[in-house]
Formats: structure tokens, C-alpha cells, sequence
């Protein structure tokens, strides 16, 4: 593989040896390895320090194991859609361990009225792409069915102004599809409030289908054709989807293991940051002195980002501060197969806010991904709270117990006790993209432009998703090296190899 540094002519005997750059990085999430790791990818020679509060990398990214059983604690896999993600692990020499979701169970369910039913068969997010599924689904009345296919001379909208999910779904295939279909499909990945979530920074591709072809499902049937029916169903969707056999922590380790031994600080808290004179100082909890660095790549959730940042750049640290963030806890569990009176031939269910359940979403781990579970038992995964139930996100572990144990005997039948029961909270750790998301980091980025050799990642800006934070770490890390001036004889692209 080529990189950076070796498209540069070699110093000859009468320049002047430049001295390394000293780059921090602060955070030790995938966004900020991913960062660390392409800076060192396209000059070996920087000195790159990444500091991480906690002792260990991977931030949100984790995967634990018990007796046979294989636990992610967040992530569970990762899309091909977007490149970015493969991409590095084909550079860090993981690709060959990716797996793809088990094709025998790729469709979800949504309940409706205490009952699972399945997702029509190519209704993708929040747009149908095949007529018959939609026609038999008892998801809908007749007169939802009859709304959603009038999505067709729906008119498309006139303002290109940034617009809710609830408002685009509600508009263009009326009140029943948006409650019983897509809200819970949506909010299951967002664990955000429609009436908020912004459309344009999180499926672009929907607002482009709309205004391109005028209609979602014209759109939609266009892409089938352009595919040759390729990209249809719910199961193509979920082909798309890939993870580690031996978990999502996998992918944070090799990364890891790809720096030198020397660059990853652990237990280094970054209590404050300021630049003076050309060079950044970065002051570590309980410890005295600032570390000196020439570049600074912040890769911390927005609300800390904020913090540090007040004493650099108020204005830019007040900006980073509108991001919202909500939570969830996730129960995960295990039983035997045999516990479950209705077994679900899919990924996973999903449940609309109108039935007024108390959970959002459960996940079949184990039918997703061979290696998860030991023979003859299933893992699970049940997502509570949310933007919309943020308190139940917080209840003690007990309460969360009854509560979700309580759910799943309704609707999977699960009778007896679970052989394990653990709560894994991320309260206040997801970023909440709100109508006119896109403009905000707009104005953040023009923000962060103005400091010297300084460069911001994370999931708060341009993507949640695990692809989105590698490329937030490797744009950071292009930028870095760019500031310099480093990179301008190769560009990142040339120089990936
Ligand atoms: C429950 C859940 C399920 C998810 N499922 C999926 C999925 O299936 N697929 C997918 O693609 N994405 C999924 N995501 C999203 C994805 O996992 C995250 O967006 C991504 O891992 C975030 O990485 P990050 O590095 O930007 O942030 P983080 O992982 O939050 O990393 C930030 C790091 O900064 C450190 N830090 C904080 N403060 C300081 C400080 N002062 N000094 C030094 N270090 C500090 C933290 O300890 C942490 O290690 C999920 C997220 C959650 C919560």
C-alpha cells in the first residue's frame, strides 16, 4: 500500500530535516482511532498521542463474552452502503473476518396490536417498493393502504428547506403508514422523536427521491428497475449489513493494534485545552503540566467537545452545544429457545408509539449473526427509552428487569427466567440530528475552520452510523495533515494505495 509519506521526495543532504508534527487526539471512540490511525497511515513520521479517559478504546463501540454467548453492547454491525467502513478494514487486514447477516431471517416484524406482524416485503425505511406486500399487510386499514399508494400524486414539495420525518411521511403517505410503519421503523434506529428527527441529515436519499421523481414510490420503483430488482426487498437491505465474527470490538482492536504501542494513552482524561503561540496544550486530569502539540483533533461526544472548547473558542463551543443528545439502556438476554412460545423467523421486532408499550425495539441477536449464542439458545437485545421515553431509560436495573421481561412474556410468549439478564445504559450518548441539522454543522465546521492546525470528529456532526465515524476520523486526519500542507502533493484518495 502507498502512502502519504512516500509520495514525498526523500530530504536531500543540504534541507533542513523537518521535525515531526505532534498531533493529539482526543478520544479514543472509533472516530478518534480512525483519526489517529490515518494520520499515521499517511505520515508515518507525525507523532500522533490519542488520549482516552476510560481503560480501554472502542468508546461506544464494546462486545463482551460469556459461557458461549457473544455480546455487543451497542453497534451489532456496520453498512456496506456507505464505503467507508469496509474500506478501512480492508486496509487493517479484517475484511476477510466479516460476516454477513444470516439470509434465512432477514425481515423484522412490527407490532400491532399485541402482535408481531412482518414488514411488507420491500418496504424499505419509509417507502414501499412493491405494490402486493402493501396490499396484504394487516399492518394498515384499507383506507392507509389506499392513502399510502395516493402517495404517487402527492405533489412534491416547493421549499428545499430542511423538514422533520414525521412531516414528510405524514405528508406524502398520510397519518397511518407514518404511526404503524415508520415511525417505529425509524425510531428504532434513530431512538429519536420524528416530529424532530431532520430528513436531510439522516436520509437524504428519501428527500433526493422526491425531488428527482415527484414521488417516493415512482422513485423507488425507478431504483428497482435501475437495479434489476436488486435492491427491493427488506431482506436486500439487510444484506447490506456486515460485522466481525468475533464482534464490533474486533474492529477497534485491530485498528488499535495497527498504532504503535506509543500512541494510545489510556485513563488520560482531557480535562482542558488552549492554543498559544502556534501550538496546542492539552492538560490531562491530574496532571501539572500541559502537553504541547502542533495539531489537535477533538473526537469526544458534542457536550464534552463543548466544554473543552469554551476556553479556546466560546462562540464554536456554544455552537457544538445545540447538538441534543437522548439515551437508551439495553437489556440483553438470554434464554433457551424453548422459552418462546412465537418464534420469530427474523432480526427482530420493532414497536410503534401508539401501542404505548414500554419498550422501543427487540432485537433476535443471534439469529443476525452465527457464533452469538450457544446451540439451541437466543440472544436479545431490548432497547427502552429513547427521546421518547426518556425516563424509562433510567430506571434501576430491577425495575428494567420486570418491565422488560414483562414485555417479552406479551409478545414473544417467554415463559421461566432468562439464564442471564444484563442492563448496558447509554443514557445522554446518542446525538439527536434535529430539523436543520445540516446548517448547524455548517456553521460549526465555518467555526472550527478559524482555529490553527485543528480539526474536529464524532458522531455529533455528519453521521451516527458506523461508516459516517470513520470517515469523520479520516477526513479530520486529511484536513490535519492538508493545514500543513503535507498532503497537498497526493491526495488522500491517490494516497489510500
Ligand atoms: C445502543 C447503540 C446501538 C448502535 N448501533 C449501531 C449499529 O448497529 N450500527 C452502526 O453503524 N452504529 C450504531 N451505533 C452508533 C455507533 O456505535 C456510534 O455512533 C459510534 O460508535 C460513535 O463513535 P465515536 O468515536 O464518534 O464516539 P464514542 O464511541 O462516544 O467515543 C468517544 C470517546 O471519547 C472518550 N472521551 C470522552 N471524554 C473524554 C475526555 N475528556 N478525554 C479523553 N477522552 C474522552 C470516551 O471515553 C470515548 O471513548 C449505535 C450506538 C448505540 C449507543
Amino acid at each position: 500500500m502507498s502512502t502519504l509519506a512516500s509520495t514525498i521526495d526523500p530530504p536531500t543532504s543540504d534541507m533542513a530535516i523537518p521535525a515531526p508534527r505532534r498531533v493529539a487526539v482526543i478520544g479514543g471512540g472509533l472516530s478518534g482511532l480512525a483519526a489517529a490511525h490515518r494520520l499515521r497511515e499517511l505520515d508515518s513520521g507525525a507523532e500522533v498521542v490519542l488520549f482516552e479517559a476510560t481503560d480501554r478504546v472502542g468508546g461506544i463501540l464494546a462486545t463482551t463474552r460469556r459461557e458461549g454467548w457473544l455480546i455487543e453492547r451497542s453497534a451489532d454491525m456496520f453498512s456496506t452502503r456507505e464505503p467507508w467502513a469496509l474500506d478501512l478494514c480492508r486496509r487493517i487486514g479484517i475484511a476477510e473476518e466479516l460476516i454477513e447477516t444470516d439470509a434465512r431471517f432477514r425481515r423484522a416484524y412490527v407490532v400491532r396490536r399485541g402482535k408481531l406482524i412482518p414488514v411488507p416485503e420491500g418496504f424499505t425505511l419509509l417507502s414501499p417498493a412493491r405494490v402486493w406486500p402493501i396490499v396484504t399487510t394487516p399492518l394498515l386499514s384499507l383506507r392507509g393502504k389506499v392513502r399510502l399508494a395516493w402517495e404517487y400524486f402527492v405533489p412534491r414539495r416547493e421549499s428545499a428547506s430542511d423538514e422533520s420525518l414525521e412531516s414528510l411521511v405524514v405528508r406524502r403517505f398520510g397519518r397511518e403508514a407514518f404511526d404503524r410503519l415508520v415511525q417505529p421503523l425509524i425510531g428504532g434506529i434513530y431512538t429519536a422523536d420524528p416530529a424532530k428527527l431532520s430528513v436531510a441529515a439522516t436520509l437524504p436519499q428519501f428527500v433526493e427521491l422526491e425531488r428527482e421523481h415527484g414521488s417516493l414510490i415512482r422513485g423507488m420503483r425507478w431504483k428497482q428497475a435501475a437495479s434489476r430488482g436488486k435492491e427491493a426487498g427488506t431482506g436486500a437491505r439487510y444484506a447490506q449489513f456486515v460485522a466481525p465474527r468475533d464482534g464490533m470490538q474486533r474492529l477497534v482492536d485491530a485498528l488499535a493494534a495497527r498504532l504503535p504501542p506509543e500512541v494510545i494513552r489510556l485513563g488520560a482524561p482531557v480535562e482542558r485545552l488552549s492554543h498559544h503561540a502556534e501550538c496546542w496544550e492539552v492538560t490531562i486530569r491530574g496532571e501539572a503540566s500541559p502537553l504541547r502539540f502542533d495539531d489537535l483533533i477533538v473526537a469526544v461526544p458534542g457536550h464534552v467537545a463543548t466544554r473543552l472548547l469554551q476556553s479556546v473558542d466560546q462562540q464554536l463551543a456554544d455552537l457544538l452545544g445545540k447538538v441534543t443528545y437522548a439515551g437508551c439502556s439495553v437489556a440483553v438476554i438470554g434464554v433457551r429457545q424453548d422459552q418462546l412460545a412465537r418464534q420469530l423467523q427474523g432480526f427482530g421486532f420493532v414497536v410503534p408509539a401508539i401501542e404505548r408499550r414500554s419498550i422501543i425495539a427487540g432485537s433476535l441477536a443471534s439469529l443476525k449473526f452465527p457464533g452469538r449464542a450457544p446451540e439451541g439458545k437466543l440472544l436479545l437485545r431490548v432497547f427502552v427509552g429513547g427521546a421518547l421515553q426518556p425516563e424509562l431509560a433510567g430506571l434501576p436495573d430491577e425495575e428494567l428487569r420486570t418491565l422488560v421481561l414483562g414485555e417479552l412474556r406479551e409478545l414473544l410468549g417467554l415463559t421461566g427466567e432468562p439464564e442471564f439478564f444484563e442492563v448496558v445504559r447509554w443514557l445522554g450518548m446518542m446525538p439527536q440530528y434535529h430539523v436543520g441539522h445540516l446548517d448547524l454543522v455548517s456553521q460549526i465546521e465555518t467555526q472550527a475552520a478559524k482555529l490553527p492546525h485543528f480539526a474536529l470528529a464524532g458522531n455529533s456532526l455528519r453521521g451516527v452510523g458506523v461508516p459516517f465515524c470513520v470517515r469523520s476520523g479520516e477526513r479530520a486526519a486529511e484536513a490535519i495533515l492538508a493545514s500543513r500542507g503535507a498532503a497537498a502533493s497526493a491526495s488522500p484518495e491517490a494516497a489510500r494505495g
